[in-house]
């Protein structure tokens, strides 16, 4: 019987006057914080709540939303996180889909619960602060209880969080006790010296989504360190609170570590409290974390998981020593394999990264299959995405990422890109990162993405999107120059736009399917 909660207790127990969440200023310790979770659960319990019935939490990074996740799992609930950016249309599905019973919502993002309500389970809508900057405390429900922790079994669903949707509609995630403390677990061998109970989080990742959720717990709450909330991700205000508050742990996605490098005043940054940084999400480009090292000095390690697999499945572990641009090797008790479309093991290459432009990558690249306890229980009431997700190999049940990549002889995973990024262009393939890789090299590209636009003579064509730096004085012409001298010409993008900014998620992926959508809305309008 495992109820992730128990590590949280543990850590009271170890703990109970340090720090657990440090936000605007004031602080809280395990003590309170453990109060505050067996009142909202006993507040879940007096209203007919019960084991298996799921709480929707739909808040920014504010403390309500770890006190409201952490008491529905200690009652036995699961937690159904949803985007605090989403409205009411796109809440309706996750609402309906899950069957929630209540909603915890910041004052302000009620309205759209109320708008669905009708056409949804939901009994009870939980208010929290008004505005996300005064959201410290609920506004009503809670009184003081002290419930036992409820018994799971390992494969009860704590947490049901819903893809992005960037593949058709959002699919609930189940991911199981066991499935996240096995997680938390691995994690947490990872680091030398493991985390530590004086360590200080930087919490600017979103907790409704799998890296910041899991970090919170994996790095701080299961072992007494404190944690410091942000409610929205702004560079300068993430450095002042790493500076006052002398932070040692900060977990960003690559677009975070681009847009600190990129402030004006980038070079006055002292984070010389911060001993460890993690990123993932998606693939930090090399120079991107080159000139963040040159600039900090802390060692950025590069993690990779899917928010199927609780997240975490490769990490760069400090343990193991890093290779740059490397999603670093399989965490302990997982497995994972690179595999043909008929499920073949793709040889290794010697020793990676390779020089992508030498290389032929077509051959040595194949899908990343993984496997072990970490791996989600299935999408919700969806059999036939479940069906192409998994293949039964082995005696394993293998999870297909989607994602295109080769491993080398020392056992290091390298992601070349994702299966749906990848472009064809004339009959070769070409994968965006290679290309993006290049132009963050460029001193005039600020951001960059690239992706495949339709041609009615190649299939698709290469096109980059680039947000040039302040000054910059470059021409659309000098870019397709120096991407030509560099690499092979069928990659080279043969369109380039200069924009503001990239569309980006709320954890910091490129949407390249807006991309494509307003570049057909334009070539529509000549
Ligand atoms: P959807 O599945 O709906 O598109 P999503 O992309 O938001 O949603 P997540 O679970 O958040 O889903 O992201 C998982 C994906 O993120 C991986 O499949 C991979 O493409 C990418 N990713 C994560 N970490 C890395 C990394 N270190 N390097 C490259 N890609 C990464």
């Amino acid at each position: 019987m495992t109820n992730l909660v128990t590590n949280l207790a543990a850590a009271v127990e170890e703990h109970g006057a340090n720090t657990a969440v440090g936000f605007q200023g004031s602080e809280t310790s395990y003590e309170e914080f453990w109060g505050q979770t067996g009142a909202f659960a006993t507040a879940l319990e007096e209203r007919g709540i019960e084991a298996d019935d799921r709480v929707a939490i739909y808040l920014p990074n504010v403390p309500p939303f770890l006190i409201a996740f952490h008491g529905t799992l200690r009652m036995g609930g699961t937690v159904v996180p949803m985007n605090p950016q989403y409205k009411a249309r796109e809440i309706g599905h996750l609402l309906g889909d899950s069957e929630a019973k209540v909603v915890v919502a910041l004052a302000d993002l009620v309205p759209f619960v109320t708008e669905v309500q009708d056409e949804t389970s939901v009994e009870h809508i939980v208010s929290v602060g008004g505005d996300a900057e005064g959201a410290t405390e609920f506004t009503e429900f809670l009184e003081p209880g002290d419930p036992d922790i409820a018994d799971r079994a390992d494969d009860d669903v704590a947490v049901q969080p819903y893809t992005s949707g960037t593949t058709g509609q959002p699919k609930g995630v189940q991911l199981t006790h066991e499935n996240l403390a096995s997680n938390a677990n691995a994690a947490s061998e990872l680091i030398p010296d493991g985390i530590r109970s004086d360590d200080k989080q930087l919490g600017v990742l979103p907790l409704f989504h799998i890296y910041g959720m899991t970090v919170v717990m994996n790095s701080t709450l299961f072992h007494g360190g404190a944690y410091y909330p942000m409610p929205e991700w702004d560079a300068q205000k993430a450095i002042s609170l790493i500076e006052d508050e002398e932070l040692t742990l900060m977990h960003g996605v690559p677009a975070m570590y681009n847009d600190v490098i990129n402030q004006p005043n980038a070079e006055e940054f002292d984070l010389s409290s911060v001993r460890l940084c993690g990123v993932g999400g998606s693939g930090i480009p090399v120079e991107v974390l080159r000139r963040f090292e040159e600039l900090y000095e802390p060692t950025v390690y590069e993690g990779y998981g899917l928010t199927e697999t609780s997240p975490i499945t490769h990490f760069n572990s400090p343990v193991e020593g890093r290779r740059v641009g490397s999603i670093g090797k399989t965490v302990p008790g997982v497995d994972s394999r690179v595999v043909t479309d008929d499920f073949e093991d793709v040889p290794p290459v010697e020793e990676g990264p390779i020089d992508e432009d030498e290389a032929d990558l077509d051959e040595i690249t194949g899908e990343i299959v993984v496997s072990g306890p970490n791996v989600m229980k299935g999408y919700y009431g969806l059999p036939e995405a479940n069906e192409e997700a998994f293949t039964e190999r082995d005696g394993k049940r293998w999870f297909h990422t989607g994602d295109l990549g080769y491993r080398d002889e020392d056992g290091f995973f390298y992601v070349v890109d994702r299966e749906k990024h990848m472009i064809v262009t004339g009959g070769y393939n070409v994968y965006p990162r290679e290309v993006e890789e290049l132009l963050f090299e460029h001193e005039a590209v600020a951001d960059v993405a690239v992706a495949g636009i339709p041609d009615e003579r190649r299939g698709e064509t290469v096109k980059a999107f680039i947000v040039p730096t302040p000054d910059a004085e470059i021409t659309e012409d000098e870019i397709r120059e120096y991407c030509l001298t560099n690499l092979a010409e069928y990659k080279h993008p043969r369109e380039v736009e200069f924009v503001e900014e990239l569309p980006r998620t709320t954890t910091g992926k490129v949407q390249k399917f807006k991309l494509r959508e307003q570049d057909d809305a334009e070539t529509e309008a000549e």
